[in-house]
């Protein structure tokens, strides 16, 4: 039984299909799968959306197929990228539908690829709940069914999950509907209900990443505006957007050139040695402590080995030097100051806390000035982004790609991580970005600034940040532009809700927590569930999105492929028992 058939769902058909001949041959398998929305596309993917919704991964770094560079043991089942099967320039930026269609051909693909005697049913609707002995065959109970189907095991590929709100939350709302406010909790942006927000009027929203994105387009260009160049446009019909986050910046822009010349040879400061010898720790490893300062030290390595390789001008003296003295160095000081030695321009110099925190410390006089400045901000790093005079960016790209590889195999990534990464690497496609001076002109955008703090006073609710002083804004509107937090405790699914009172275990963070070898689901003394698997971002073996790029070696691929192997020999030795 498989619940979720996005596209963790079908991946991991696909790995079932290249896996079944070596390891499953000839009893015979029924897969149930289970979800309201389409095979293949899922709920995100979805063909029932707005045109407007994009991805924001180019369409030539969106595979669905492996490829040698995948460290599993399963055969490598090679097929297009998206770019390749739509027929479409690799830079585009494809909506979400296209993606859906992508994703449906993957699942027949993979559908039809499995054995003869391997049947796959789909079944529309929600699993509710699963039971069943630690022993036995699994109970799953499907919305509308009075009893459960039975399976042998179960796979839960769940997705982004819908929360019940937190006490902020929840006290939010509730003083919305007393003072007959608009409150849009945490949820998928392209599912919310959006006609609350009127036209020309001030909606505070909290959170500036991708969510947000969604939110900025289906209120400007979802209502009738358009760009006539950089020039938006109004329909007349858009509120007034005041955005502000923690950072107070939107997500960094997409890198927009191509890789050249030699990679940096990832990992070299945290990979598989240094991952072990954390594991080995005896006291376990912290985070901030034990983690944090490898992690620093390889996306220099990155920054600085692009620098000298590709940029050489800019540097002085030899890499072979510099990388030598970079491998005794131990810490962060030592590293600044070998970096001032031989980077002439401090611009050339890797600086992590700017990157993740540009307004820290900074203060604007008045509101204008800090829109002007922000306007600014955000075009300076769109061209930075699109300029290969900063091909450091790229490799710095490559080595979080490497670190979230290895924090995977380290048994997990927190939050911050996440966070960190989707912030730096993960950001919105360019020309969306681009959209954002050009409203903030047309008067539709404004920014509040970092450290955005929100309260609900005199029947209103009122934003203000430190970024500009004395500054606040009051409205009747404000919307959480963000998903719900994948905790397993405040899913709304009923079913992981369950499984976790059941005794599933959690991280700190409310991640469920799975075995980082396959997948099976841990309990609270870290025995894995023989018959209970989980995939995908409410884990703590979440990947970096459910794409990968070709030939990154993408984590999420080993992890379909170690799920689809475990539970493939797990069957067989069912099948080989009930045959003895
Ligand atoms: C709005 C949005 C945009 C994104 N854009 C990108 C992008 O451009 N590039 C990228 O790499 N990543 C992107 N991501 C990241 C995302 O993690 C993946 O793209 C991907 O969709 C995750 O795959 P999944 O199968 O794990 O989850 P989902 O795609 O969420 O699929 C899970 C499925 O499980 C079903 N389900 C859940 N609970 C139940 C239940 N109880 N019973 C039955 N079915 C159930 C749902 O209906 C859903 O169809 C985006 C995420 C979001 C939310």
């Amino acid at each position: 039984m498989i619940v979720g058939a996005g596209p963790r769902g079908t991946g991991l058909i696909e790995r079932i299909a290249a896996n079944a001949p070596e390891l499953y041959a000839g009893s015979g398998l029924d897969i149930h799968l289970v979800d309201p929305y389409p095979p293949g596309s899922g709920r995100i993917w979805r063909a029932a959306q707005s045109p407007l919704m994009w991805m924001n991964s180019h369409a030539e770094d969106i595979t669905m197929f492996t490829d040698e560079t995948v460290a599993m043991e399963g055969p490598v089942v090679g097929g297009p990228t998206l770019h390749e099967w739509a027929g479409i320039d690799g830079r585009v930026f494809a909506d979400r539908r296209l993606q859906g269609s992508y994703l449906r051909w993957v699942h027949e693909r993979a559908v039809a690829a499995l054995p003869p005697d391997v049947t796959v049913h789909h079944h529309e609707g929600r699993a509710l709940r699963v039971g069943g002995p630690r022993e036995g065959r699994q109970q799953v109970w499907l919305e509308g069914r009075p009893r459960p189907l039975l399976a042998d095991l179960v796979v839960l590929a769940l997705g982004h999950l819908d929360a019940e709100p937190d006490d902020e939350q929840a006290e939010l709302t509730a003083y919305a509907r007393k003072h007959g406010l608009v409150h849009l909790a945490p949820d998928f942006t392209a599912d919310s209900d959006l006609s609350a927000l009127r036209a020309g009027e001030p909606v505070l929203v909290r959170g500036f990443g991708l969510a947000f994105v969604d939110l900025m387009v289906l209120l400007t260009e979802g209502r009738g505006g358009r760009y006539d160049g950089d020039t938006y446009v109004p329909s007349g019909q858009e509120p007034v957007l005041y955005v502000g986050s923690r950072r107070g910046v939107p997500y960094h822009s997409k890198i927009g050139y191509d890789w050249s010349g030699e990679r940096p040879p990832l990992p070299r400061f945290f990979g598989p040695a240094e991952v072990e010898a954390l594991l080995a720790r005896p006291g376990g490893f912290d985070f901030r402590r034990d983690v944090w300062p490898l992690v620093e030290k390889e996306l220099g390595f990155a920054h600085y080995h692009r620098l000298f390789t590709a940029h050489p001008e800019r540097t002085s003296g030899a890499w072979s030097d510099f990388e030598e003295k970079y491998a005794a160095s131990s810490g962060a000081a030592q590293r600044e100051a070998l970096a001032a030695a031989a980077v002439p321009d401090p611009g050339d110099r890797l600086d992590l806390r700017a990157l993740e925190r540009p307004l820290d410390g900074m203060r604007y006089r008045s509101f204008e000035e800090f829109q002007e400045e922000l306007r600014g901000y955000v075009e300076r790093d769109l061209s930075r982004r699109h300029d290969p005079y900063h091909s450091p960016d790229l490799a710095v790209f490559l080595g979080l790609l490497s670190v979230y590889g290895q924090l995977v195999r380290l048994g997990g990534v927190g939050p911050w991580w996440h966070g960190f990464f989707s912030y730096v690497a993960s950001g919105p496609p360019g020309p969306r970005l681009r959209q954002m001076p050009a409203l903030s002109r047309a008067g539709v955008l404004k920014f509040v600034g970092a450290d955005m703090s929100v309260t609900a006073q005199d029947g209103m609710f009122r934003a203000s940040s430190a970024t500009v002083p004395g500054f606040s804004v009051r409205a009747r509107a404000l919307v959480e532009a963000r998903l719900p937090a994948p905790t397993v405790a405040r899913a709304r699914d009923t079913l992981l809700r369950e499984l976790h009172a059941e005794g599933a275990a959690e991280t700190p963070d409310g991640l469920l927590r799975v075995d980082p070898a396959d997948g099976r689901i841990l309990d609270r003394a870290g025995r894995p569930h023989p018959r209970r698997f989980a995939l995908g971002p409410y884990t703590d073996g979440r990947t970096p999105g459910a794409f990968t790029r070709p030939r990154t070696g993408g984590p999420a691929f080993r992890q379909n492929d170690a799920t689809a192997r475990a539970a493939l020999r797990f069957l067989a030795g069912l099948a080989a028992r009930a045959a003895a």
